[in-house]
């Protein structure tokens, strides 16, 4: 009996179990606009379903145009005469240290909310909280730049400009539903540093945990109508893309609904940043330590039940040593617990949505219709008692994976990893770069020259070499159908400013 199938022998009392869960958020029917939670307008409610069970635990307000609307209005005066804009960024940098205290005092509630929205294990939501005020803390630690005067002189000596950096204005952030409460901090703590003010809209099925984090920003002090959030479906989120009386979008999701979100904005001439989707590639050199590679293997590659971004679901290993890869790969993930997501042991949980449950096992059988071999999963995962009703996946891995499969080209977002074979580093590196997405990959390599050198060859926004995290401070963005502009760093906080030059003799 394999590790996985032992651990899931062990479920019972699921549904009790979350019954029980003292959470601050299960059936609500408001919005948090100016400052306070108000009801909704409409009397539409979409459910929150837990992934692991199929239970229906929660809903919220289907937001209307009008809730839209008071929303918008709450953050365009706040902005344009409410305090927050003129208070100096180390003022506003006090506020966001505070908030990350709130939050992480809320890290359990945190953490219980998203795994029961999402499906996300706890072992991954525990740390959710904690990494969110380390975002806030990070760009309130970027109040001195925005502080710093910058006085340029003219080259022809005709005087100096002063350029202010000024803040961008009413912004709408528009999360999706793999990691939403970071998704969205990432967006709206460097909006605050500079001095905007925000609508915000998380993904329809996890609605519940950025309430949390509303009421943090509250307890922290930040002024009424600063910081707004509605929710409501895809729809609402394209009325607020649109809203004249907001000044910049930035977006995590599908390139499918970012490609119309750059349309709308290209005809509104309104600044965007999207983060959209990833076909990442690791790429094994001849020399990988693969001991290593194992320890860091499910988190660079199939972190999130294979649920993020940037993971390198493509492992690009060398002939010589391409069966040695796939048994490592295989007995790896295979060995990973599978189960319920609120049992700290678990690694890989359910997949997030019932619709994106249906897309993953598609994407299994498409692999095998193409001639693909899975060594291990390749199924749904039957888990018994109340988990039986669960979208869960058994964790794939493919060998004999060639690149025109679809396995290989498309963004599955599910637990599945490809392995391909390469000859030479010409061709593995030209095989990283056969992808229309650019936002992640790895170099795994003894040699730490011979990695960065293949690492600066591959056409991709960020590259790890023998692991994968980001980095708050630095830049975190796509290439080509991955996305535009970047998150994280100095660079993701001017992405909210707005640059003024004022010439004076
Ligand atoms: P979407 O891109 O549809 O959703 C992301 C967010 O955008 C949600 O808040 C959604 O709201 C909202 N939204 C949907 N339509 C519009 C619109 N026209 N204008 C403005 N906002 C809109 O992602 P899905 O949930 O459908 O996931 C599909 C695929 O997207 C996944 O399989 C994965 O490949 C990719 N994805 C990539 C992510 C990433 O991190 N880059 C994250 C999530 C998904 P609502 O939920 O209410 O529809």
């Amino acid at each position: 009996m394999s590790t996985q199938q032992q651990h899931l022998q062990h479920q019972p009392g699921a549904a009790a179990a979350r019954a029980a869960l003292a959470l601050p958020y299960r059936y609500v029917d408001t919005h948090f606009i100016d400052g306070q939670w108000v009801a909704s307008t409409g009397s539409a409610r979409n459910d929150v379903t837990d992934p692991a069970t199929g239970l229906v635990w929660g809903s919220v307000a289907d937001g209307t145009t009008e809730d839209l609307e008071k929303a918008v209005d709450a953050a365009r005066t706040a902005f344009d005469s409410g305090p927050w804009p003129r208070l100096s960024p180390s003022q506003r940098a006090a506020v966001l240290l505070r908030v990350a205290d709130q939050i992480e005092a809320r890290s359990t509630e945190l953490s219980l909310t998203n795994t029961l929205e999402n499906g996300s294990p706890v072992s991954e939501t525990k740390g959710a909280a904690a990494n969110a005020a380390s975002i806030f803390r990070y760009f309130a630690s970027l109040a001195p730049l925005l502080e710093s005067e910058d006085v340029r002189p003219f080259p022809n000596g005709l005087g100096e400009s002063l350029v202010r950096r000024d803040p961008v204005g009413v912004c709408g952030l528009i999360a999706p539903w793999n990691f939403p409460i970071n998704l969205m901090v990432i967006k709206l703590a460097p909006a605050l540093l500079a001095g905007c003010t925000v609508v915000m809209k998380p993904a329809s099925p996890t609605p519940l945990s950025f309430r949390i984090i509303m009421d943090g920003l509250a307890a922290a002090g930040v002024p009424a109508g600063v910081a707004n959030l509605v929710t409501g479906s895809g729809r609402l989120g394209d009325a607020l893309v649109r809203h004249p009386k907001i000044n910049k979008v930035a977006f995590t999701g599908s390139t499918p609904v970012g490609r119309k979100i750059a349309a709308a904005c290209g005809e509104l001439l309104r600044p965007v940043t999207l983060e959209l989707g990833g076909k990442s590639s690791a790429l094994v050199l001849p020399d990988a330590d693969l001991g290593a590679m194992g320890d860091t293997l499910i988190r660079s590659c199939m972190r999130n039940t294979g649920q993020t971004c940037y993971i390198s679901t493509r492992i690009l290993a060398p002939s010589q040593r391409y069966d040695e890869v796939v048994d490592l790969v295989t007995s790896t993930i295979a060995a990973a617990p599978q189960g319920d997501p609120l049992d700290p042991a678990t690694v890989f949980g359910p997949s997030a949505t019932a619709s994106q449950y249906r897309t993953v096992l598609e994407y299994i059988e498409s692999g095998r219709a193409e001639g693909a071999r899975a060594t291990t999963g390749g199924s749904k995962a039957r888990l018994g008692g109340d988990l039986d009703a669960g979208y869960f996946v058994a964790p794939t891995v493919f060998a004999d994976v060639l690149p025109g499969m679809r396995i290989s080209r498309e963004e599955i977002f599910g637990p599945v990893v490809s392995i391909l074979r390469y000859n030479g580093i010409d061709e593995g590196i030209a095989l990283a770069n056969n992808t229309e997405f650019g936002l992640g990959g790895i170099v795994f390599g003894a040699d730490t020259v011979a990695a960065q050198t293949a690492a600066e060859r591959m056409d991709t926004g960020s590259v790890g070499i023998n692991f994968f995290a980001s980095n708050h401070a630095a830049p975190f963005g796509g290439r080509n159908d991955s996305g535009l502009g970047t998150e994280y760093g100095p660079e993701g906080l001017a992405a909210y400013l707005s640059y003024k030059s004022i010439h004076r003799r």
